[in-house]
């Protein structure tokens, strides 16, 4: 599926990023909320269904609902699923991992941002990969400056990600985001130094490393949505929405409220 219809990069107003900031943050406080619900027994539909009723509450519409004829709010992604998955009535067991990716529309604006949460106690080398995705997306963030290029980004997230010997989807890619969810730029995961367009003030970016524990090969499932690793190892997935502002990344979402959530679990 191409997502991307436009050929060239909407740049924002000062005025547009702080649009893009509220609906980035009704995303953060949803994925907050979640955090403090996921555990074992809880059903992806369930989750859900807290989820739009939240981002309505916020006088915003769930991003991706019907987008692309997708039929929910969220897409959630278990153990081996590595984004689009489709909530289930698939109680969540000790040991699971679920990325949960949420969109939200406010003010004619989009915020995207993801989150792999651990279900009960999960075994060591899957909190590693975990923590090494959440590390390539801060290093990925770091690139995102004036005087940089689009790969400079993947190239950080791929060197980070393979140092520990992890596969990085390839057929999938971070993107532009703004008055539509996907626009130009695409920001693949993986790339070479100094390639692709140049990176300046304005540019407002999704930047998203999905990271498989073993190759980097996907597939798609039956239903058409859900990408799956093809070994069936465990993929992780965090998303962040990020500004191009005097020069710098600015991160429009956070994780603050899913850290504060996890820290009284
Ligand atoms: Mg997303
Ligand atoms: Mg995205």
């Amino acid at each position: 599926m191409n997502f991307f219809n436009r050929n060239m990069i909407i740049y924002k107003t000062a005025e547009e990023i702080e649009i893009m900031r509220e609906a980035a943050q009704i995303v953060s406080r949803t994925l907050g909320i979640l955090a403090s619900e996921i555990k074992p027994g809880v059903t992806s539909l369930y989750l859900d269904k807290i989820a739009e009723d939240y981002i309505r509450s916020q006088n915003a519409k769930p991003g991706f609902l019907g987008m692309y004829g997708f039929p929910n709010t969220l897409c959630m992604s278990i153990n081996e699923q590595v984004v689009h998955g489709i909530p289930t009535d698939r109680a969540l067991k000790e040991g699971d991992i679920i990325s949960v990716d949420c969109g939200a529309l406010y003010e004619g604006f989009y915020g995207d941002h993801a989150y792999t949460f651990e279900v009960g106690e999960v075994h060591p080398e899957i909190k590693k990969l975990l923590q090494v995705t959440k590390e390539c997306l801060d290093l990925g963030i770091a690139q995102a400056c004036v005087g940089n290029r689009i790969e400079d980004i993947g190239w950080a997230i791929q060197q980070h990600a393979e140092k520990h010997g992890y596969g990085v989807v390839r057929d999938l890619v971070g993107h532009g985001l703004g008055r539509t969810m996907h626009e130009d730029p695409q920001v693949p995961n993986y790339g070479r130094r100094g390639r692709g367009k140049k990176i300046l003030n304005g540019l407002t970016i999704a930047i998203e490393p999905m990271i498989n524990m073993g190759a980097e090969k996907v597939k798609t499932l039956s239903d058409e949505w859900t990408i799956v690793t093809a070994d069936g190892k465990p993929s992780a997935h965090f998303e962040h929405d990020i500004a191009v502002v005097d020069g710098k990344p600015e991160i429009l979402s956070t994780f603050k409220y899913i850290e504060e959530a996890l820290a009284k679990k």
